[in-house]
């Protein structure tokens, strides 16, 4: 009986962020972007010619491809475009980490990586941050089957510069490096001009988060010919078409509108800067962030609990349960007056418990 059930696969997914239904939640639990896409990108998506669908999108999405290529001045060549920066991330395990090795990666980082090693067979190792919850890069020397790092670290929000990056790259000469950029633009530093120093570098980046364009699913990847080729082949063996004509119409408005998206990482910088000097001055210890959250304890006070209590006063925020940050909790910046209701009800939260 139910023979066929043996041969199901048993895995543990992914859990994202909470989405609710209630919209008027103050949603500050996944790293969204409080300000709409560029109104450059809603025209794009206005304007689109809907009898146009009937036909399958770009093969290779190149126009989205160049424009991007343009804005980090490398070659068409060197960028790969996907349905999000998971797909890309999920498409880079597989074509480049096939070791008998483990691939390496913090301790405590973006929780998708062990499901992804999980679904692909991949063996891993995890390198614990340092008391200060910083990467120590000297802990990747050594042979592996390869490495991957977001910087800035999800959910630490910490960002590490050209330095560290190089000696990553100097100890793993022997294997592909990808640093995950989904939140890089909030920092301001990216490693991408590094790729043509290191062939075996690989950065990907999303739309999803300083481009507000979450809900169409655009990520990419850029690096030399030779990691991108392969990741295009093994793309092409699964699913030749990731990225969708409205996507590819959308993507290239915004990246081409740098005006609004300076501007409004510029709003939400200010806003990461007072939401810390608030919350320190209350008496929290919050990490110095490069990203759009901020990840933030108060010794004494129990944050679960903080985490629960905003729950009822619908402020959502993210609180992991996992080893050595048990106690912390996580905050995407909001608008200002997002940062103000949090902020009250945080102030109610301390007074009242
Ligand atoms: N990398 C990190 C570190 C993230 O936090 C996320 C968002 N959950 C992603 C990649 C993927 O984002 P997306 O698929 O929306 O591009």
């Amino acid at each position: 009986m139910n023979e066929w059930k043996k041969n199901l696969r048993n895995i543990e997914p992914y859990v994202p962020g909470e989405q609710s239904k209630d919209t008027d939640i103050v949603k500050l639990n996944a790293n969204e972007n409080p300000y709409p896409p560029s109104p450059k990108a809603i025209e794009a998506i206005k304007s689109f010619p809907a009898e146009t669908l009937r036909l399958y999108p770009h093969a290779d999405a190149t126009p989205l491809k160049k424009a991007i290529a343009d804005y980090y001045g490398v070659g068409v060549e060197n960028v790969f475009l996907g349905n999000g920066s998971d797909d890309v991330i999920a498409l880079s395990f597989q074509a480049f980490f096939n070791s008998e090795l483990p691939i390496l990666y913090p301790d405590i980082t973006y929780s998708f990586y062990p499901v992804w090693c999980r679904l692909f067979d991949i063996p891993y190792e995890t390198k614990p941050l340092g008391a200060d919850f910083r990467i120590n890069p000297d802990d990747y020397r050594g042979k592996n089957g390869g490495v991957i790092i977001p910087n800035p670290n999800a959910p630490t929000s910490i960002c590490e510069g050209d330095a560290f990056i190089k000696k990553l790259m100097e100890y793993n000469g022997g294997s592909v490096v990808i640093i995950d950029e989904a939140y890089a633009d909030f920092s301001r530093y990216s490693c991408v001009k590094l790729t043509k120093e290191y062939e075996n570098l690989l950065v990907t980046g999303t739309f999803s988060k300083s481009r507000s364009l979450a809900g169409l699913r655009i990520g990419f990847a850029i690096g030399s010919k030779a990691l991108i080729s392969v990741l295009e082949a093994v793309k092409n063996s699964y699913n030749s078409y990731t990225v969708d004509a409205l996507s590819i119409a959308a993507g290239i408005a915004s990246v081409k509108d740098t005006e609004y998206f300076n501007a409004t990482i510029d709003r939400i910088i200010n806003t990461r800067t007072r939401l810390t000097d608030e919350l320190r001055t209350l008496g929290f210890t919050v990490l110095d962030s490069g990203a759009n959250f901020i990840f933030a304890t108060y010794e004494g006070r129990n944050m679960r609990d903080m985490f629960e209590y905003l729950k009822t006063k619908k402020v959502f925020i993210r609180y992991f349960n996992l080893p050595r940050i048990d106690n912390y909790v996580r905050i995407t910046v909001g608008t200002d007056e997002e940062t103000d209701t949090l902020l009250r009800e945080i102030k109610n939260y301390l007074g009242g418990k």
